[in-house]
């Protein structure tokens, strides 16, 4: 483990660095300059901002999803004589930075499942990943843990749920096979609700991308933003859980926290649970991502007891959250379902985005692809893979047919 050590200064990926988790991690990184390098930062279509990035950060590497736009880059790039970084397009050359020999870590920050090749290729080649893209695991969570087992890559998981539950599990955790292991009797997965918490349901039809974006305690990206509103979120993060802590659905219970200062527990079988409380701040998982097994200031804010007064709890409501349900039976029932169950989310949320359908639609479509889409059993990459892009190619046509009218 001595390239993973704290004493030398690491090398940083960062895939989707024009993100709001890229952006994060650029400011906890800003403030350990003796730490940390940035080695290659990578954007889809935003050049103006992947440009500014490059400005001020010079890796070796930027990298944009399109050649076009990365030519673009490369000629902007030229009237500056200080800058040496290269400039790469194409989805392969994702794959090529996080692989490179010189990158020490990566963090895995591209929204959807556009970001499993790159998060793999990371697994595939030992790094320490920063697991953002929660998508990627539920795509293929069992070959990506066993990516990470024969290359000796270290996962440190950035959702700040399963991160908060890396911070209460045991140290040996996950080299133990027996002892620490058996000690746990659930993890306890908490969930603010998203906006839409108390809304009368038959007010849901006609709500707009602006208040499904409009969360009660986070600032996201659009896509995660309207998962938490329609709690896919909470859906994609218990099988996020399963795979990561080798859990069975029964044990990864969700408690609705609507005020998201406890970000997750673990209870053990003595009657001990532990939880880790915080600021809803993802610069405080990011530092402890890139800290670990020790920590540094991440530039998030501290809490205040006497302000908060109180914190709630309360049971998810399964018939209001249908994709809470979607989402479980889609992990019980192995194969490619999972990677359906992502595909059909990303469709129906892009489609609601660009007002094709309701936000009533989203859970909709999702069962009808998990009917319609989920036909393989095993789950190679290629079937993944294959499944993926049947499934979003069929519900774009039945989206364009008006199967769900507006
Ligand atoms: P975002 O939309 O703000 O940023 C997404 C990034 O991915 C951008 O840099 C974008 O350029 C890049 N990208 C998008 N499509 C791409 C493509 N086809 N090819 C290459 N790059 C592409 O999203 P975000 O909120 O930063 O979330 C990123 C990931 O982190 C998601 O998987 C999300 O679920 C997860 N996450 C986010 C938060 C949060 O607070 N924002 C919390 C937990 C987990
Ligand atoms: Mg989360």
């Amino acid at each position: 483990f001595k390239k993973f050590s704290n004493n030398t200064m690491k090398k940083i990926c960062i895939l989707g660095s024009t993100g709001t988790i890229g952006e994060n991690t650029l400011q906890v990184i800003a403030s350990c300059p003796e730490k940390f390098k940035v080695f290659a930062l990578t954007a889809n279509k935003n050049i103006e901002k992947l440009q500014r990035q490059v400005l001020e950060w010079k890796p070796r590497y930027a990298v944009l999803s399109c050649a076009d736009s990365a030519k673009i880059l490369s000629d902007n790039l030229r009237e500056y004589s200080n800058i040496k970084t290269e400039v790469l397009g194409g989805p392969e050359s994702l794959e090529f930075v996080a692989a490179h020999d010189e990158t020490d870590y990566v963090m895995a920050a591209i929204v959807g499942g556009a970001g499993l090749l790159s998060s793999m290729s990371a697994a595939k080649h030992g790094k320490r990943i920063l697991l953002a893209n929660k998508e990627s695991l539920v795509m293929s969570g069992e070959l990506f843990m066993n990516e990470i087992k024969n290359s000796g890559s270290q996962l440190l998981p950035i959702d700040s749920e399963h991160n908060a539950i890396f911070q209460c599990l045991p140290f040996d955790y996950a080299s133990s096979k027996s002892s620490s292991r058996a000690s746990v009797k659930k993890l306890i997965l908490t969930a603010s609700g998203g906006p839409f918490l108390k809304t009368p349901t038959e007010k849901l039809f006609d709500i707009s991308v602006e208040q499904a974006c409009n969360h009660p305690n986070w600032i996201m990206g659009q896509k995660i933003s309207i998962d938490s509103a329609t709690m896919m979120n909470k859906g994609l993060e218990i099988i996020e859980a399963c795979h990561l802590y080798n859990m069975p659905l029964e044990k990864v219970e969700i408690v609705v926290h609507p005020q998201s200062i406890i970000h997750s527990m673990v209870e053990f079988i003595d009657g001990s649970v532990m939880a880790q409380l915080g600021t809803p701040d993802m610069k405080i998982p990011i530092a402890y991502g890139l800290s670990w097994p020790d920590r540094i200031c991440s530039g998030a804010g501290f809490l205040d007891f006497y302000q908060l007064g109180s914190l709630s709890f309360e049971r998810p409501d399964f018939n209001r959250f249908k994709c809470l349900m979607y989402a479980k039976e889609a992990f019980k029932q192995g194969g490619v379902y999972p990677a359906v169950l992502n595909a059909s989310n990303e469709i129906a949320v892009q489609s609601f985005i660009e007002n094709k359908v309701r936000f009533t639609h989203i859970p909709e479509i999702i069962d009808h692809a998990l009917e319609c889409c989920a036909y393989e059993y095993d789950s190679t990459i290629d079937s993944i893979l294959r499944a993926d892009f049947e499934c979003r190619k069929y519900l774009t046509e039945q989206i364009g047919e008006k199967k769900w009218s507006i």
